[in-house]
């Protein structure tokens, strides 16, 4: 066989990319950009994100500030495959809210030659790690982490703090219970860590 057309025949290489970082950091911002340029070249792109998210609207991703994109809201990452047969692009916004189970489905989607974006919270208010983030930083081929400001100092912040009294892990749609911090300024109470 003529050897560029058998490198022609090669099944396309999928791969994963992660955008992580504290909360007002653009993470949705920066996933918007990117399917955004995959569509211009005419790609076919599906975004999703999960059921708990419904904050500003319920059929798109919305970032901060307020660019938006279509995309699906799902209950469990097992219903992105049968979603995504001709799909080449993959977005996948808010992926802390999703079981570990988000872990294999990414991975066989790559696997199968499409290029998945993801993005979400890599730690938690306390500063913990969220699952399944650190999982998916761990397979992903590339890591994106990207800074808030810090509201105290203005340094590069990479925490959020939560500045109301609560100590559910999730609490939805409270931009106001939150504030990006550096580490100087993080401040993790005693009876939070129990
Ligand atoms: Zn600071």
């Amino acid at each position: 066989m003529n050897e560029n057309l058998q490198i022609r025949t090669y099944k396309k290489t999928g791969h994963i990319e992660v955008i992580c970082g504290s909360m007002f950091s653009g993470k949705t911002e920066e996933l918007i950009r990117r399917i955004r340029r995959a569509e211009i070249a005419k790609q076919r792109v599906k975004v999703f994100k999960p059921k708990i998210d419904n904050r500003y609207s319920e059929f798109s991703i919305v970032s901060h500030n307020e660019q938006s994109y279509p995309s699906e809201i799902i209950e469990n990452a097992d219903e992105i495959p049968e979603k995504c047969f001709d799909v080449e692009v993959i977005g996948i916004d808010e992926a802390q809210f999703f079981d570990n189970n988000l872990v294999d489905i990414i991975q066989m989607l790559a696997d199968s030659g499409k290029r998945v974006l993801v993005a979400g919270l890599d730690q938690d208010y306390r500063a913990k790690p969220f699952e399944p983030m650190p999982q998916i930083l761990a397979i992903a081929e590339y890591i994106t982490k990207i800074h808030a400001v810090c509201v105290v100092c203005g340094a590069p912040a990479n925490r959020t703090q939560r500045v109301t009294e609560n100590k559910d892990r999730v609490l939805v749609g409270g931009e106001n219970h939150y504030e990006a911090r550096c580490r100087l300024h993080h401040i993790i109470k005693e009876k939070e860590n129990e």
